[in-house]
């Protein structure tokens, strides 16, 4: 029986995807790992199809983005021109 913790489905979910470091989902761009958040280029659970849509709470729902682009996604749903230009010398 369920105790009520899903908090350890979604840590098991989170696991899984890092497991394999796919890129960022949302702009394709490589993600780093070993950043923790709040680093806006950290690795974030991003839901495919969101929670309050009535998206499932499951590992096919999910992938992995950056913690940015999983924030501007909320705030503006569509798809962005490719303005990464990487002028800056790391
Ligand atoms: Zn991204």
């Amino acid at each position: 029986m369920s105790t009520g913790r899903n908090t350890t489905t979604r840590d098991q979910h989170r696991r899984a995807i890092a497991r394999t470091k796919p890129p960022c989902a949302l702009c394709e761009q490589p993600i780093d790992y070993t950043l923790r958040s709040p680093d806006p280029m950290s690795f974030e659970v991003d839901h495919i199809l969101a929670i309050d849509n009535g998206g499932p709470d499951t590992l096919g729902n999910k992938q992995a983005s950056h913690r940015k682009c999983n924030r501007a996604k909320w705030n503006r749903v569509g798809v962005e021109p490719r303005s990464f230009v990487t002028s800056r010398s790391w």
